[in-house]
């Protein structure tokens, strides 16, 4: 095997080792069918088996709720933008979110153009370097629902408490963080997330509600967005991502090997801890971009100096086999993303690239 990259990158993003070469083992003849898994009908017993083990899976690790359904979409988060007003909104309602930066700006624009968007909190003016004090967080009389962006991918804050929402639905965009920690999902009405950072390789977007939210959808929506055709056809009414999804059991297999929510959370605090340790002791040479009660353990973002120096530092660390470091185009600096799959060791290299190259410049 060629040697694998640090890879720090933001998503598609590293997977488990064990999980790549497995699915290399069963690539070609799929548990002695004589063909791949995506050679064969989804209607088969053996695709149906491994689907509904990967919802299960999911539940399962979850704590296994009472009530909630798992769907496998297509289209991204992008288009669970979109669904979610549709399928949610009915005449005078809004959504209201909660602005905490990019991907939820994004998720607003969506409701916006599709019935009404409410701002619930934001925090603009602190330039999206912290999730809002929970208490500031009010939804609009007639909402529908509260959305909240758990992780921002890009200025690299997430949610360790969530807010109350009260009798509304508390809906949230996980893309960036599903799985990454300990979570009571009774809190949550529905979450979504695409499955390339946390869950498995791009394709599948997993959505995850309580089923008296999927069960009714209004019928004036095309039928592939309403939540209730998946919600009634198991998620086959159409071809699912059947590679995808057979990829995700196996990435859930491998977070149960860690020990679950608790046991993948210890390890990414670990990872974070280490990184965030890094900057702050360096003196101000990294400065961190997150405040500190908002820091994502899934995105690390930092800032140097200048810019120069900052290519400077990507130059480098590309010549020691690190990838995905660079910020994201829209805003600048450095990022280290460092989903579940991301090891410690690679951690601890970046870590100790990083300091090598401080001594480097002084
Ligand atoms: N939300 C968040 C938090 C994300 O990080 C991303 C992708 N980086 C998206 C939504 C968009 O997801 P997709 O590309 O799967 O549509």
């Amino acid at each position: 095997l060629s040697k694998r990259a640090y890879n720090f990158n933001a998503g598609p993003a590293a997977l488990p080792l064990p999980v790549l070469e497995r699915a290399q083992s069963e690539f070609v003849d799929f548990r002695n069918s004589g063909m791949s898994i995506m050679e064969m009908s989804h209607r088969g017993a053996i695709y149906e088996s491994v689907h509904n083990e990967a919802q299960e899976r999911l539940l399962g690790l979850l704590g296994n709720p009472a009530g909630y359904k798992v769907l496998f979409l297509q289209g991204g988060a992008t288009t669970q933008f979109a669904m979610v007003p549709m399928n949610f909104l009915k005449e005078g309602q809004v959504g209201s979110y909660v602005m905490t930066g990019s991907w939820a700006d994004k998720a607003y624009k969506e409701a916006k153009l599709l019935g009404g968007a409410h701002v619930a909190a934001s925090s603009e003016e602190q330039k999206f370097r912290a999730i809002p004090d929970l208490n500031a967080i009010v939804p609009a009389e007639n909402a529908a629902y509260l959305h909240i962006t758990s992780n921002e991918t890009i200025e690299g804050t997430q949610y360790f408490k969530f807010p109350d929402s009260g009798k509304l639905p508390l809906i949230a965009d996980m893309s960036s963080d599903i799985l990454s920690h300990d979570l009571d999902i009774n809190q949550f009405g529905l979450i979504y997330a695409g499955a390339q950072k946390n869950l498995g390789p791009s394709g599948v977007t997993v959505v995850i509600a309580k089923e008296e939210l999927l069960a009714e959808s209004p019928s004036h929506i095309p039928t592939i967005m309403r939540y209730s055709t998946h919600y009634k056809n198991n998620s086959l009414y159409n071809t699912p991502p059947s590679f995808s999804v057979y990829m995700v059991n196996e990435v859930l297999k491998w977070v149960e090997e860690q020990g679950g929510l608790a046991g993948v959370e210890a390890k990414n605090r670990e990872k974070a801890g280490l990184l965030y340790q890094t900057i702050d002791g360096s003196g101000g040479f990294y400065r961190g971009v997150a405040e500190e009660a908002s820091r994502s353990i899934m995105n690390v973002t930092f800032r140097m100096e200048s810019e120069e120096l900052e290519k400077k530092f990507i130059k480098g660390a590309e010549a020691e086999g690190f990838v995905g470091l660079k910020g994201h185009r829209s805003v600048g600096g450095l990022r280290a993303s460092i989903y579940n799959a991301v090891p410690y060791e690679s951690c601890k290299a970046l870590a100790d690239y990083m300091t090598h190259f401080q001594k480097t410049q002084a």
